[in-house]
């Protein structure tokens, strides 16, 4: 095997180096089984005692008030950008929702939402290019729409909303793919909170979707039998052959997250984590930070090189001492350091030095 290499990618992401193991422990023989868990029945016991478990860690872990149901859903986070206006545009007549523009995602979910219904974007940062989060102002709020929705971090940029707007009671609806326990959030607070599974949970291809339960009423009956929330929940998310492969390694993040202290405790470490990046920005003119101090993300870190030859450089060299896939997206450029709860403190240490000693020789 290649030496241990830090793997800073956007998603799909690093997981937990003791979960891969586990499942590599597990596979030839599930449970007792004498079959691995993708080629067992998903209405099997042990599958549905797995399920319920996974359930049973989630809620623990975000302290999941009682009135929020958990679904399983297919095609990652991008479907949720259409089942989201699919299921709850028609709460209100006038089929209206209030999307917040901050990044790429942002954008690519107004897009969809389109389709559904009257899109109002509230603001935007795109000026900016989403250097920021948009100025949230209550009095954007429009008693006529059916949701708001955000995005809290910005996977692409790097920035998150630190504090979640209070919409009162228009139902809030949370993209957190890139920061899904990553941080202690008030879950009372949301009506939908979503993540795609491939940054913080496991692997692509899912989302799992928290919604209040008020909001399984008003699904349209013509509603696409695998894009309705009210069979998700109805079925246990089992209406057809859901994938038991990726449920199964969301079970065992989860009960590596319990292990290491929980969210709270994963929280200090991304802290520090995401500031030992932040001091190495903030004590330079050599690397520019791409996102505003006031808006930093804890889980993206976006920042540029002087020009293409010094980035093309780092990029190289960094790669050469096995800290692979920083590589910025297109519309920023420059370098992203995705630090997920998976990727340990050592190796955000290791990228520190790693650009300190860069600008130290190339500055
Ligand atoms: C990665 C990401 C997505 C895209 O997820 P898919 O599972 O590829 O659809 C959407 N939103 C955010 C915030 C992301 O970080």
């Amino acid at each position: 095997m290649k030496e241990k290499v830090y793997n800073f990618g956007a998603g799909p992401a690093k997981l937990p180096f003791q979960v891969i193991q586990q499942i590599q422990e597990d596979f030839l023989d599930f449970k007792n089984m004498g079959s691995s868990i993708i080629e067992i029945s998903h209405r099997s016991k042990e599958f549905d005692q797995l399920l319920c478990e996974t359930d049973e860690f989630f809620r623990e872990l975000v302290s999941l008030p009682a009135n929020y149901k958990i679904l399983y859903c297919h095609g990652g986070a991008q479907m949720q950008f259409s089942a989201v206006p699919m299921n709850i545009i028609g709460r209100k007549p006038a089929r209206k929702a209030l999307y917040y523009e901050s990044g790429n995602f942002a954008g690519v979910a107004i897009k969809e939402a389109q389709k559904f219904g009257n899109i109002i974007t509230v603001g935007s940062s795109s000026e900016t290019n989403f250097d920021r989060i948009p100025e949230f102002n209550k009095a954007d709020l429009d008693e006529d729409a059916s949701y708001v929705h955000i995005t809290s971090n910005n996977t692409v940029f790097g920035t998150r909303w630190h504090e979640f707007p209070d919409t009162g009671d228009l139902p809030l609806v949370v993209d957190a793919t890139s920061e899904i326990l990553s941080r202690v959030m008030d879950y009372s607070k949301f009506g939908i909170i979503f993540a795609g599974a491939q940054k913080n949970l496991g692997p692509s291809g899912m989302a799992m979707v928290i919604i209040r339960e008020d909001l399984l009423e008003h699904t349209p009956d013509n509603t696409p039998k695998l894009l309705d929330y009210r069979i998700y929940d109805k079925k246990h998310s089992l209406a057809n052959t859901n994938s038991t492969f990726a449920i199964y390694v969301i079970n065992l993040v989860l009960k590596w997250l319990k292990s290491a202290g929980g969210v709270e405790a994963i929280e200090k470490v991304n802290d520090q984590k995401a500031a030992r990046l932040y001091q190495v920005l903030d004590g330079t003119q050599f690397y520019t930070g791409h996102a505003h101090s006031d808006y930093r993300s804890t889980m993206n870190v976006t920042f540029n090189l002087p020009d293409q030859e010094l980035l093309a450089k780092f990029l190289e060299e960094a790669a050469a001492e096995n800290m692979t896939a920083l590589k910025g997206y297109r519309l920023v450029g420059g370098v992203r350091a995705s630090i997920y709860n998976a990727m340990p403190l050592e190796g955000v240490e290791k990228l520190a030095s790693f650009m300190e000693e860069f600008e130290r020789i190339n500055g």
